[in-house]
């Protein structure tokens, strides 16, 4: 089974506007067993828009648009799928209805403009729409289907979930879903990754295929079948084998993050943490903190940027900032001790370093950062190399401080 995905507006030609629509349908279709062969761009234009209708319809067995689906006079998507199909308009009580209640619920009296949106092509049927007034829509060309939905991606995705997605099951029997599972790993680097697991990757079901991230890397199992039984031991046993290589550096999984699985850890050992940043500028406290519930274990954070601040409000001795440079070992060290201290926290950790593009040194070149953290059973710190973008370079740093900290409680007793 074959879709292709018509991403309707002229916004997104003259890139105002990146395409989240079709790359979340891409993804979606791909979960389900229905695999994407092309995706097209077009502006609100009808001539250009009916003949892309044409032609994909044409290929495909599913098309699915989302946008220009509105009341104002550049929405013609239903329109231009209606001319394709050589069908007419015709006004649909049921989506009249919808739209004037959703209208109501945010107090706006139906104009007559509106109505527009109650008109669906004939034969078809209206998707309805929870979250906005533009309804969607669908039509059953014998074997082959198309679906229209708004472009909002707030009221695309619950469209494509609620209603899209049972739509195409009921009427294609034969799909091959794919169910996944993804492993997270931090410590080793995308390269050392696939090294580990290369005769794996040459899988072809269940298949295992890294994907790069700041700092991390995932890897994806991913297994293609009917039988959902049978598509979760093929995940298993590839788990089972991936986790005997790289059970050290896998975190997580799926969607969870180090810093929920470093709050996690924290919480179960009854131990808390403030962080005193340099070169990340508050990035590793922000994300401590944006896991609920972190006001449990989270006790300060510091941004202290200024050598003259890291001297009077954390106590570095001057003697470890040369020439105004406060990035070295002592310095992170230091930083990562007193802020343990001056929050009555179990653990501190710092980050310092040069994230450019001007400065570094001569031995502390633009991309290094030093990690610190303190302990009251000891302290460590690391030095990493990360010359790049500064917004990227102080992602990374962030996500080492991270990773420092979680080897850190990993190797702690409970
Ligand atoms: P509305 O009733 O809101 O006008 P519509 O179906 O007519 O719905 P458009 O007018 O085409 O949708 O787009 C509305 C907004 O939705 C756009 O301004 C944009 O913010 C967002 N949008 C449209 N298409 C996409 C897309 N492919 N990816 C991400 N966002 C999109
Ligand atoms: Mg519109």
């Amino acid at each position: 089974m074959d879709a292709e995905i018509l991403s309707v507006g002229t916004e997104l030609l003259l890139g105002e506007i990146s395409d989240t629509n079709a790359q979340y349908i891409s993804s979606r279709l791909r979960d389900i067993g229905v695999n994407v062969y092309r995706r097209l761009t077009v502006g609100d234009n009808p001539k250009r828009l009916t003949s892309a209708f044409q032609e994909s319809i044409e290929r495909a067995d599913i098309v699915l648009s989302t946008g220009g689906l509105g009341p104002t006079d550049d929405d013609v998507t239903a329109q231009c799928l209606a001319t394709a199909l050589g069908r007419g308009l015709v006004f649909s009580e049921e989506a009249w209805g919808s739209i004037e209640s959703s209208l109501r619920r945010r107090n706006r009296v139906p104009s007559p403009s509106d109505r527009k949106q109650a008109y669906i092509i004939d034969g078809g049927f209206f998707i309805p729409n929870a979250v906005g007034t533009a309804p969607g829509q669908g039509v059953v060309i014998d074997s082959k289907l198309a679906i229209l939905l708004p472009g909002p991606p707030f009221e695309m995705k619950p469209m494509f979930e609620d209603h899209v997605i049972t739509l195409i099951r009921q009427k294609y029997h034969d799909l091959e879903p794919i169910k996944y599972l993804n492993l997270n790993i931090v410590g080793l680097p995308e390269a050392k990754v696939a090294e580990a697991v290369s005769d794996l990757m040459k899988s072809d079901n269940p298949s295992v295929a890294p994907y790069t991230g700041i700092g991390q890397v995932r890897l994806r199992i991913a297994a293609r079948g009917r039988d959902e039984n049978e598509q979760t031991a093929m995940i298993a046993n590839m788990e089972k084998e991936v986790r005997k290589r790289l059970g050290r550096y896998i975190y997580g999984t799926n969607d969870e993050t180090l810093e929920e699985v470093i709050g996690r850890m924290l919480s179960r050992r009854g131990l808390t943490l403030a962080v005193a940043e340099s070169v990340t500028g508050g990035l590793v406290s922000y994300r401590v903190t944006e896991v609920p519930g972190s006001s449990k274990y989270f006790k300060m954070g510091m941004i202290a940027y200024d050598p003259g601040v890291k001297a009077s409000n954390l106590g570095i001795p001057f003697e470890f900032i040369n020439e105004n440079q406060a990035v070295n070992e002592e310095v992170a060290k230091g930083m990562a001790q007193s802020i343990r201290l001056l929050a009555g926290a179990d653990l501190g950790l710092s980050t310092t370093g040069f994230a450019g593009p001007d400065g570094g040194t001569e031995s502390e070149p633009v991309g290094t950062v030093y990690i610190g953290l303190d302990h009251k059973q000891g302290n460590l710190v690391e030095r990493i190399l990360y010359p790049s973008t500064r917004s990227r370079t102080r992602s990374y740093a962030a996500q080492q401080a991270l990773r420092v900290l979680y080897r850190f409680l990993v190797g702690l007793a409970e």
